[in-house]
């Protein structure tokens, strides 16, 4: 986890803590405007607790009597409270402090343990640093239709691009996926636009997000734009994401001006993920040949080398969609 997400997240269960000691206090206004007998009940049981923690730290013969007294009285007292918190039409709980959590208390943790509403917490944080909220509402495996891809060869591939989408899906599915915190892999779609490259990665991304993984989506443009604002505006917490997301996509590489600027600094990108082995998901709309033309060697031979490479072929399958609807 990036520790910008840690900062945030402690700051969320302290305001949680902070609303719920305001609301408290807000009962005990109402409680001592209109039933203040019950509120001086409930001061009371709180110094009798004080008390008897007190007694708690004393030696045993010189507590015990009144330590086993004291809890009497307070089972006591507070069974009164309820009592009389009731009769008038509130909750027994009325007067304690609300926890939204009560495995964690609002801490977030158990002990040193994070706490699953802590999980939670973090998916919905990294949900909204993704870019893709919206995107993989719509683009998920459950709406992947492998029906889109014809069932007859085009042009001169070997296999069909059904068939050839698959073995891409099973690839993803029976080996990236389960194995992503495990391996290093690093993927690469090609292919001409409109093969479902950008779906398939929206599948991906929705995956390993719900599984409490960091990814994070970036169009060659925004990318460019982000490494720009790293650059030039020294802008620490965009490198960290870009750098340290568990999954970083870039979308339609090579749709970007490619400048002396965007290849340097896209190489300097690839390099320092590739050795902090944090991995990507590249898609393009170019060629193998093509990319190699665009980009220096340097680049491409990174891309071939580190990345396992999925061609896409088809028949347009956003045309196809649109003519079904
Ligand atoms: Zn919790």
């Amino acid at each position: 986890m990036i520790n910008e997400y840690k900062g945030q997240l402690t700051d969320i269960y302290a305001k949680i803590r902070e609303e719920e000691a305001a609301a408290l206090k807000k009962r005990r206004e109402i409680i001592k405007n209109e039933h203040p007998e019950i509120l001086d009940l409930d001061n009371e049981i709180g110094k009798m607790c004080i008390r008897l923690s007190i007694n708690a730290l004393k030696s045993k013969d010189e507590s015990e009597q009144s330590f086993d007294q004291l809890k009497d009285a307070i089972t006591e007292l507070r069974a009164r409270k309820y009592e009389l918190l009731v009769s008038h039409g509130y909750n027994p709980e009325y007067l304690n402090l609300h926890y939204r959590c009560s495995k964690c208390k609002d801490t977030g943790y158990i002990v040193t343990e994070r706490c699953s509403c802590y999980k939670q917490k973090l998916v919905k944080l990294q949900y909204k640093a993704s870019g893709l909220e919206n995107a993989i509402k719509e683009e998920n495996f459950d709406t992947f239709n492998l029906n889109y891809y014809p069932s007859h060869r085009i042009g001169d591939e070997k296999f069909s691009p059904r068939k050839n989408m698959e073995t891409i899906l099973n690839s993803i599915t029976a080996d990236y996926l389960p194995n992503f915190s495990k391996k290093d892999d690093n993927l690469l779609f090609y292919g001409t636009s409109g093969t479902g490259k950008t779906f398939l990665s929206n599948c991906i991304a929705k995956e390993l997000l719900d599984q409490g993984f960091l990814v994070v989506y970036r169009t060659s443009d925004e990318l460019i734009k982000d490494l720009k604002e790293i650059r030039f505006n020294n802008n620490l917490s965009v490198e960290d994401l870009l750098i340290n997301c568990d999954l970083l996509i870039i979308d339609d590489l090579g749709a970007e001006q490619i400048t002396e600027f965007s290849v340097t600094e896209l190489f300097t990108l690839l390099n320092k993920k590739l050795l902090n082995k944090k991995k990507m998901l590249i898609s393009t709309n170019l060629s193998l040949q093509t990319l190699t033309k665009y980009y220096a060697e340097r680049i491409t031979s990174r891309l071939f080398g580190n990345f396992k490479l999925f061609k896409f072929y088809s028949e347009d399958i956003r045309v196809k969609k649109n003519l079904a609807r």
